[in-house]
């Protein structure tokens, strides 16, 4: 049994609803792709999934897929978008929770915390998740894989237990830290499970470094 875990990131998945931010379309997954890759994933106790930006794709089209195959994942949401067009609303945390798929927070808006009020981003976020789901929040994920030494102590100060980056490569399972890597629509998923092939997994890095 491998030390090291692999974590990667899904975004939406399925037929496009709204029109997306810049770069979104590179790690925006058909439902086919998304699928074979739970299905290459599955069994794997070192690979851990997540869904970033909590769209309504999370519930539409991921849960059915992690149903099915006895998959559990976290799912990051942003609080200031629950309930808008196209996106997660605070029925579907619950629902989402209810299944036994955990819930993190992305953050209020959606921007890079390096640049961001991390009052509203850190701790407001994750009261207004907290409220939505009735239950505590305890794991974030950077929007953008944005930090720094300043968004890191806040984030530890709201008390945080878990917080998830996108520096690719693999995590340590216990660590406060966990990089992950986004999955596009191109590429061999088990490269990125295999640290033997570096150089497909590098190719796989630099079509998702856009929108992480
Ligand atoms: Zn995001």
């Amino acid at each position: 049994m491998s030390s090291r875990s692999i974590n990667f990131t899904f975004h939406g998945i399925g037929p496009q609803e709204r029109f997306l931010e810049p770069g979104e379309g590179t790690v925006w997954v058909s439902t086919e792709r998304f699928r074979s890759v739970l299905d290459a994933v599955k069994g794997r106790s070192d690979v851990r999934i997540t869904f970033d930006d909590g769209n309504r794709s999370d519930v539409e089209i991921a849960l059915p897929a992690l149903l099915e195959r006895g998959m559990t994942a976290t799912f990051f949401v942003v609080a200031g978008r629950l309930g808008s067009d196209a996106f997660l609303t605070a029925e579907d945390l619950r629902a989402l929770a209810a299944a036994g798929m955990r819930i993190g927070s992305h953050g209020m808006h959606h921007r890079p915390w390096r640049e961001a009020d991390l009052q509203e981003e850190v701790v407001t976020a994750k009261a207004v998740l907290e409220d939505a789901l009735g239950q505590p929040i305890t794991e974030a994920a950077c929007p953008f894989g944005s930090y720094d030494r300043r968004v890191l102590k806040a984030l530890k100060r709201a008390g945080y237990a878990r917080v998830y980056t996108s520096d690719r490569g693999s995590a340590a399972p216990g660590e406060w830290l966990q990089a992950r890597t986004s999955i596009t629509e191109a590429g061999d998923v088990r490269s990125l499970m295999d640290p033997s092939a570096p150089s497909l997994r590098r190719r796989a890095e630099l079509a998702a470094k856009r929108w992480r």
